[in-house]
């Protein structure tokens, strides 16, 4: 079958001709569908050789939708033929975490050597998948999986991080969301369907905040020098009550911590390498703001994404890439010329 496989350190991925994989006892055999393109895999694909831990040659994908087309001995709980979206961050399933539906945060996936497919495990960038547990699938029905795949991740980490925060947000709050790409896009309309604040999005260019704005934001500011001013002639002196920063280097973090107000969540999800510790402490940070850094989200909270998909609450912005030309996705990422989600579709 063909697969896109990260095969050497600091080079593109390639399309690579590999043998089908067989599920195993426990196991399921998905024929991938569609599967989403995010830009933590540029981040791992830029690591040196002594920080990347997740083994080559690497299938990349960890967002993915599909058809069930085998069971392994054992694997009960879903039927061949069914639609799903596979929930990505695998845990043991058996700790504390995990029996809350946390495994993004299982403490013992790292020891017992699980990780998530297309960050460890073999990926959805391919003509099939094999899921570790039916657990780790959510059947979604007749919605379209091109549309419905990047809520695994570009929904599911946004998802997280606001829902964390929304008894903070209440008519007349404000909701930043810092980089307006593949989650940013949806926490936009995450924000305006659950929340009452008002959204102000930042990016890079026009064309990103015109974007931006088509998607829900009330309002759009570029991302440059002036932006804490800009925002804070939105917020007034109250400031924002949740700030997202789905960029994470050091000017946005520094933005983010210049436009928090009083008790305001500071959330940084994206993987750039900026630091808030500097700008907290007492006088420096407004009063009793939270900084925190989330990863991913929990079983549950991605069956809750599917259940708002079914109601009709996301449009959702792909751009569609055959498998074949799937390294080119890869390209439109790193140049940051995507409108929303790149998906290839086999
Ligand atoms: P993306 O490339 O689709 O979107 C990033 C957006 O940020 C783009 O629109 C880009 O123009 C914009 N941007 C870049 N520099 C900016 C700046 N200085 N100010 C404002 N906007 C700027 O990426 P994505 O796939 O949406 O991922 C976003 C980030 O989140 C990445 O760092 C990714 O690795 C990370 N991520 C984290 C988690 C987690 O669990 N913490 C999960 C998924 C992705
Ligand atoms: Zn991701
Ligand atoms: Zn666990």
């Amino acid at each position: 079958m063909k697969a896109i496989q990260y095969t050497t350190i600091g080079a593109e991925p390639e399309l690579r001709e590999i043998e089908k994989p067989s599920p195993g006892p426990g196991q399921v055999l998905l024929k991938i569908t569609a599967a989403g393109v995010c830009h933590s895999d540029d981040f791992i694909m830029g690591l040196p050789a002594e920080q990347y831990p997740y083994g080559l040659p690497l299938t990349l994908g960890h967002e993915g939708a599909g058809t069930v087309v085998e069971l392994g001995d054992g694997a009960v709980g879903i039927d061949v033929g069914t639609n799903v979206v596979v929930y990505g961050p695998w845990g043991c399933g058996n700790c504390w975490q995990c029996a809350q539906g946390m495994e993004n945060y299982c403490p013992r996936a790292a020891e017992l050597g699980i990780r998530p497919p297309g960050l460890g495990a073999p990926g959805a960038l391919a003509e099939y998948m094999v899921v570790d547990s039916p657990r780790h699938l959510v059947p979604i029905g007749d919605l379209d999986p091109v549309a419905t795949v990047p809520l695994t991740d570009a929904g599911l980490t946004p998802y997280h991080a606001i829902k964390r925060s929304l008894g903070k947000l209440r008519g007349g709050s404000t909701a930043v969301v810092i980089g307006s790409g593949g989650l940013g896009h949806v926490a936009i309309e995450l924000l305006r369907h659950l929340s009452p604040a008002r959204v102000v999005a930042l990016d890079v260019n026009e064309e990103k905040l015109e974007f931006a704005r088509s998607v829900g934001a009330h309002e759009a500011v570029l991302s440059d020098p002036s932006a804490v001013e800009k925002v804070r002639a939105i917020t007034g002196p109250a400031g924002a009550e949740l700030v997202l920063d789905f960029v994470g280097y050091q000017a946005t973090i520094d933005i983010a911590m210049g436009v928090a107000g009083t008790a305001s969540d500071v959330t940084i999800v994206g993987l750039g390498d900026g630091r808030a510790h500097a700008k907290v402490g007492f006088g420096q940070s407004p009063y009793e703001a939270s900084v925190t850094s989330p990863y991913w989200g929990s079983r549950s909270e991605l069956i809750e994404l599917i259940d708002l998909a079914h109601q009709g609450v996301f449009d959702i912005a792909v751009e569609k890439f055959s498998l074949e030309n799937g390294v080119e996705a890869y390209r439109r990422l790193s140049a940051g010329t995507l409108r929303g989600r790149a998906v290839v579709v086999p």
